[in-house]
């Protein structure tokens, strides 16, 4: 898709900085900014060059860095000005008005990633990386969407593909010769093992979208019990601040309280609720109905109870950690298998708390090279897992089958073609790019 339009947007987040950047890409892009500086000079590539602005033709608004990127060498593949202005919105607001005047308009959001994908500088998953990489709120995060950006994901996808393009050829040659001249048996046998092993690839990218999931959208791990057992202390001890209220009054917490921490690499969102116990108003009994609901979506539940205070009966569930608080108050400590006990007050065993929730977290995450996270790149990679299955069985079962064969291998290729966006419909494209900001 060649795109006639110019597009102008913010690149950088909008409010009062040193310097904000605006981006330009399309056709006129020279040309534009050549009239909002009055220079006739054109400007070189990759060559930043300190030019003035102007709005309304005459008045001077600003000075900024300008640097031409000539296409097909830039993030658009189109040609594209960076203009460094200073970071006020006021200039910002009118030098792209002043660029909308001479011929551009406002970029959509994610346009300019969206033309980079049309214009072949990347394939549709790393186009998705490229706002999970902003969105990333661990070093470990960014670590894998620079991978997924850099390409990694995608290229063990086309590995794959090219793999089974050369398995479908192979199959249609079957199709074409006598019986007599090759042995079906020994080539049906070739066919199953090499599905097999992408079978395999495809699988090992599957198992590692928990992981990119938890990077991107992180894990809620919920802290309840009866009120006073010490859950708004404890909280506080884990992130190490004073976020929570607490008090010796019981039901402090009347509402849940938020937290944010890092658990290798994964954002981790702490959530105080109120106590469990029987409500003795409509505040309270609010209070209580938002914990049970926190506790039905809690990833792990944080289950704390003291000697002064009995542990809930939160009914049979996988996700919960019996932690037992306040172990400075006693004199004899009896423990069970199974339980974390700590003084939140005294800060001790806290961090054996959150090791022991990185290790009830992480269970099921696989950590490969690169990982994938969106829903749609699942999607195409559990089909094309579902069509090679298919076509190993119709292997065992049914050898002469080959046509049936052919299909699946078709389809598995059709899957990892939408996983690229090579075959996606724009109805999937637009939910992608719309996902963005403006600027993007
Ligand atoms: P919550 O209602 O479960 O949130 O309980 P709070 O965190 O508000 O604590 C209730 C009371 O228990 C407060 O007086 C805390 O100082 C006290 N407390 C909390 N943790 C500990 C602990 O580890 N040891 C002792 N001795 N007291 C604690």
């Amino acid at each position: 898709m060649i795109e006639k339009d110019t597009i102008v947007a913010q690149a950088t987040p909008y409010g009062h900085s040193s310097v904000a950047i605006i981006r330009t890409s399309g056709p006129n892009s020279l040309r534009v900014v050549n009239t909002i500086t009055h220079s006739d000079k054109p400007l070189l590539n990759r060559r930043a060059v300190l030019l003035p602005i102007y709005i309304d033709g005459f008045k001077k608004i600003d000075e900024a860095v300008f640097t031409y990127f000539a296409n097909p060498k830039s993030y658009t593949g189109e040609d594209v000005v960076e203009i460094s202005c200073h970071g006020n919105p006021i200039i910002v607001e009118l030098v792209v008005e002043a660029i909308c005047e001479n011929g551009a308009r406002i970029a959509e959001p994610g346009e300019f990633t969206k033309r980079a994908f049309f214009n072949n500088k990347i394939d549709l998953s790393q186009a998705e990386a490229v706002g999970s990489l902003i969105s990333a709120q661990s070093k470990e995060a960014v670590e894998h969407q620079v991978k997924n950006l850099s390409g990694v994901v995608s290229a063990e996808v086309k590995k794959i593909k090219t793999s089974l393009i050369n398995i479908l050829s192979s199959l249609e040659f079957q199709f074409d010769i006598s019986e007599f001249e090759g042995d079906l048996n020994e080539n049906v046998n070739k066919f199953y093992k090499e599905l097999k092993n992408n079978t395999l690839s495809v699988l090992k990218i599957l198992k590692s979208y928990d992981m990119g999931v938890a990077y991107t959208s992180g894990f809620r791990v919920v802290i309840c019990g009866l009120a006073n057992a010490g859950k708004s202390t404890m909280m506080n001890s884990m992130v190490k601040s004073n976020r929570s209220i607490t008090s010796s009054i019981s039901g402090t917490t009347r509402d849940v309280i938020t937290s944010s921490m890092i658990i290798g690499g994964v954002p981790i969102t702490l959530v105080d609720t109120a106590g469990l116990e029987k409500a003795s108003n409509e505040i309270e009994k609010e209070g209580v109905e938002r914990a049970k609901k926190e506790i039905d979506k809690a990833d792990l539940i944080l289950s704390v109870s003291s000697p002064d205070t009995k542990k809930i009966d939160l009914g049979l569930r996988e996700n919960i950690l019996d932690v037992y608080n306040k172990i400075d108050s006693l004199k004899k400590l009896n423990k069970k298998k199974g339980v974390i006990y700590i003084s939140a007050l005294k800060k001790t065993g806290v961090d054996n708390l959150l090791k022991e929730i990185k290790n009830r977290l992480f269970l099921r995450l696989e950590s490969p090279g690169s990982t994938i996270n969106t829903i749609r790149q699942k999607e195409s990679l559990d089909s094309c897992f579902l069509s090679t299955q298919t076509a190993m069985g119709i292997l065992k079962t049914n050898p002469g089958g080959l046509e049936l064969v052919a299909y699946e291998v078709r389809e598995a290729i059709n899957n990892l073609d939408s996983f690229l966006g090579k075959t996606t419909t724009d109805e999937i494209l637009d939910s992608v790019f719309s996902g963005f900001c403006v600027g993007k």
